[in-house]
């Protein structure tokens, strides 16, 4: 028969998914000797038993009611003796943390009967016994029977005002007990029934209550948003109750080992004397810092250092803790791994290598690329104590400061005027998108982490706040909490956070950044200390390479100090906008083979001047250049602009003839599909002399910075190729062309045709090297045009979980990295030396970097701004977890 329940003595925190995070811990602190109450756990198969017949599992009943009597031997008492009666309670605690998400019900086992006997214990406290049962009677009728808060809420007022105070400290037992009286006529009126009795009765539909609680509203959001399976179930903890509010040397409190913001060590923490847990955790009244503690109850105090000095060493890590004083005996309520902000998980993980606690392949797993993402942007100075409007989902991080529009028109016009404008919408469509793109951020009062605001906003990399719902959105105004603020007052979002500011909040640079920069060196401050030991450890495991995507030396050069190893991709289009438009145009108006050439021949020595300077930069460094990759149409102007322009000229008499012929050649070139058109390759195969231009660019480039003593390692990197022919016509006059200039460069392709990844032995044989374009690979493979569907139904897929976050932003494994999985096989079968990355945006992307490095490539290839992420997830995939219980 499956065992439900669980003394603290059998558990312990590896049992997390048994017994949930807070069963689990207590157990290991029961067992290291920590004053604990006694109790037991209620596991979570129990739960799921539960919530999949509606009904408690066979034997969970007698279970439960024998290690109840083992708890009432432990503790000297017994549940419902109205004599000297047991107290516990029921705590929710599933194996991911939920902060709020479930339901606690404190001293069930109170009655009629028992009252009487509660106050006995306490030396004839009669008004803590009363105050007690009216607490047990609100918290189960809200939670256990659905009662509304308010109800009672409205008659704690009433008490207050008939005995002439505000404060709950007023009300006297009679007052109390009146209460009482009044609270069970609110159960009954709401019920139908009275409230139970009977002590075990009340435990039961207690526990039956945190078992449904795994399905409240609350929390089924909060896990859709923080990506917890819907199907763990939560373990139920009982445990005997211990009382912070029996008087001044009572008090209850939280704690960590460090300072979960900063890592400063030391501990951190509040205090609250005469109070329950549920009052500080709840925030109803004004805590003070733990060092008081100190000088009120210095034997306390000093027993609790001990203690947490005693669980850091024990979970190697910083902990947080649940602590409560009765009479001045401590006893340890709740403790884990603490959660930290990003900041503090270097500096912690760095000071505990220091302490000789963790090694660097330790330290190194415990901080994430996310983390150090989010330490790289820009942060608000909030020195200034800016005020506080609002709190909201941290949906896609970022500091953004603009004038709140209602409207995605108008914030596009005010944008396109030069203004900064923070789009703020109840929730977005995409209609907005227009608005979306123009603004500095978005925010929206409704929708969490997947909601089309969200979506749409981290695949543009855009600040954004969601699901602020205090906020009430109006067109032309919102309020909250009171206060309005009208279209074009000036708000200041942060989407590391969620927090809403009214007014310009300053921005700064990150330290982090100045410090990859060269402008702040490492000693200056703990954290760049910390990020700096950490990633030199991830630069010396790592077996994957990193590479950046620039087109310029100034991203070149960037990228070199941000530690990139090369360039995985240099795009040449952005070489022929601009002022060179005209001579791209000539390229493609061009009547005869002559002007075409002409062309040509005026545009090879700019495109050699590109590549001299990025081989400067790169000195010693790969360089990888792609052969130009999208539609020539691109470079000319929109159709319905041109049609407009021309239009108007011959209605006026004034026919131009350059215009007209650039609206003939659009007209002409005109496609349906065009990612699926004359691009990449293709067009290298059909205007002649365009590719070849390139080529003789970059070799020219390679002789000229030779002679200045740079080293060039160029790699030339044909574009959507799908079959290994079109490979070799362009590979084969690559070489002649490269050969008779005494050049010699590598070159390979783009993997991001289907077809080319599983004809990729075949490709390989003409292919030096093998860069996977993963963005063109998952449009093609899915069948998406990402433009189009991202702002159209990505929402309501990852709504329907036929992905958990877009392929578009983490590489889809099962799909399209089978694709690349066969391809890397396949290549590497044909050609063992085959060197091969991944350019797409998933090169720096930290789940997607963990699958590269799983498939087997040499490196991956990113923006220079994500360089670092990827130098430490690319550790991260070297080391293995030296046992940790941080996340
Ligand atoms: P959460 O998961 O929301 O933190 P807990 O189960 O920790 O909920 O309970 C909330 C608060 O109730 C705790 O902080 C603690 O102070 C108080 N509490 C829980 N169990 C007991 C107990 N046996 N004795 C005294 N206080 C308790
Ligand atoms: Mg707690
Ligand atoms: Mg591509």
């Amino acid at each position: 028969m499956t065992k439900y329940v669980y003394d603290f003595a059998e558990g312990s925190k590896e049992l997390k998914d048994l017994l949930g995070g807070k069963g689990g811990n207590l157990a290991e602190m029961a067992n290291l000797g920590l004053p604990v109450p006694p109790g037991f756990t209620v596991t979570t198969d129990a739960c799921r038993a539960y919530l999949r017949g509606g009904d408690e599992p066979f034997g969970l009943a007698d279970e439960i009611g024998l290690h109840l009597e083992r708890l009432e031997r432990q503790a000297g008492r017994r549940l419902g003796d109205p004599a000297d009666p047991l107290l516990v309670s029921v705590r929710s605690g599933a194996k991911f943390s939920m902060p709020g998400m479930m339901e606690t019900i404190l001293n069930v086992g109170l009655s009629d009967a028992t009252v009487a006997g509660l106050a006995a214990q306490t030396g004839g406290d009669d008004r803590f016994a009363w105050d007690s049962y009216r607490r047990l009677i609100q918290m189960f009728g809200r939670t256990v029977c659905g009662v509304p808060g308010e109800a009672f809420e409205q008659a704690l007022d009433d008490a207050k005002r008939a005995a002439g105070t505000t404060d709950d400290l007023g009300l006297d037992a009679a007052a109390l007990r009146g209460l009482v009286t009044r609270y069970r006529e609110i159960f009954r009126e709401h019920t139908g029934r009275d409230f139970p009795q009977d002590a075990r009765e009340q435990l039961d539909q207690s526990i039956r209550a945190v078992f449904n609680s795994w399905n409240g509203e609350r929390a089924v959001l909060y896990r859709r948003q923080e990506h917890i399976p819907a199907d763990l179930g939560t373990a139920v903890n009982i445990v005997a109750m211990v009382f912070g509010n029996l008087g001044p040397d009572s008090g209850t409190g939280v704690a960590f080992t460090r300072d979960p913001a900063t890592g400063a060590p030391g501990v951190y923490g509040d205090y609250l004397a005469n109070a329950q847990g549920e009052d500080v955790v709840a925030g109803i009244r004004n805590t003070v810092p733990l060092q008081q503690l100190a000088a009120d109850d210095k034997r306390a105090y000093d027993e609790l250092m001990v203690i947490m000095a005693k669980l850091e060493a024990h979970y190697r890590d910083l902990c947080d803790i649940e602590f409560t004083i009765e009479r001045g005996k401590l006893w340890m309520l709740q403790t884990r791994v603490g959660k930290r902000t990003a900041a503090a998980a270097f500096v912690i993980a760095a000071q505990l290598v220091d302490e000789g606690v963790i090694d660097l392949d330790e330290a190194l797993h415990r901080v994430t690329g996310a983390q150090l993402a989010q330490l790289m942007f820009p942060a608000f100075d909030l020195t200034q104590a800016p005020e506080r409007l609002a709190r909201g989902i941290a949906a896609s991080p970022g500091a953004a400061v603009g004038a709140v529009v209602f409207d995605a028109k108008r914030a596009a016009a005010r944008a396109a005027r030069g203004e900064r404008v923070i789009l703020v919408r109840r929730e977005t469509n995409p209609d907005d998108l227009p608005g979306m793109i123009a603004a500095q951020g978005i925010l929206t009062s409704r929708g969490g982490k997947t909601s089309h605001a969200a979506v749409v906003a981290r695949g543009m990399g855009k600040t954004c706040v969601c699901g602020a719902d205090r906020i009430e959105v109006h067109d032309g105004h919102f309020t909250v909490d009171g206060r309005t603020v009208a279209e074009g007052d000036v708000v200041s979002i942060d989407g590391s956070t969620g927090t809403v500011y009214l007014g310009a909040v300053p921005v700064q640079e990150s330290p982090v950044v100045r410090y990859f920069e060269g402008t702040l060196s490492p000693d200056a401050d703990p954290l760049v200390a910390a990020v700096d030991r950490i990633l030199a450890h991830a630069d010396k495991v790592r077996r994957l390479g990193v590479r950046a995507n620039a087109d310029t030396e100034d991203d070149a050069a960037r990228a070199r100090r941000f530690g990139a190893q090369g360039i995985g991709l240099c795009r040449t289009e952005h070489m022929f906008l601009g002022e060179r438009r005209p001579l791209v145009e000539r390229l493609i108006l061009a009547g005869t083979d002559d002007e075409r050439d002409k062309a040509l021949a005026d545009l090879l020595p700019l495109q050699r001047a590109d590549f001299e300077r990025l081989f400067e930069a790169m000195n010693g460094l790969p360089v990888t250049i792609r052969l130009i990759d999208p539609p020539l149409h691109e470079f000319l102007p929109p159709l319905d602009e041109l049609a407009v322009r021309v239009a108007l000229e011959e209605s006026r008499g004034e026919p131009d003839g350059h215009d007209r012929a650039l609206l003939d050649a659009v007209q002409r070139m005109h496609e349906e599909n065009p990612m699926l058109g004359l691009r990449g390759v293709r067009l290298g195969l059909v205007v002649p002399g365009l590719f070849a231009m390139q080529i003789r660019a970059v070799a020219e480039a390679t002789i000229a910075c030779r002679e200045r003593g740079i080293t060039v390692r160029p790699e030339i990197m044909v574009p959507l190729v799908g079959a290994v022919q079109e490979l070799e016509a362009v590979r084969e006059e690559a070489l002649r062309l490269l050969g008779s200039l005494g050049v010699q460069a590598r070159v390979g392709t783009m993997i991001e045709v289907p077809r080319a990844a599983l004809t990729a032995g075949e490709i390989a044989r003409a292919a030096d090297f093998f860069s996977f374009g993963t963005n063109d690979l998952t449009q093609m493979g899915w069948g998406f045009s990402r433009d189009d569907v991202e702002g159209a139904f990505f929402t309501r897929y990852l709504e329907l979980g036929i992905f958990g976050v877009s392929p578009f932003e983490s590489i889809d494994r099962d799909g399209v990295g089978r694709l690349v999985r066969i391809a890397v096989d396949e290549g590497r079968r044909a050609r063992p030396d085959l060197h091969i990355g991944v350019c797409g945006e998933h090169g720096g992307d930290p789940a997607s970097i963990h699958f590269f490095h799983d498939a087997g490539l040499d490196y991956v290839s990113c923006s220079p701004f994500r360089v670092p992420v990827a130098r430490l997830e690319a550790g991260r995939c070297s080391v293995v977890a030296t046992g940790s219980d941080s996340r």
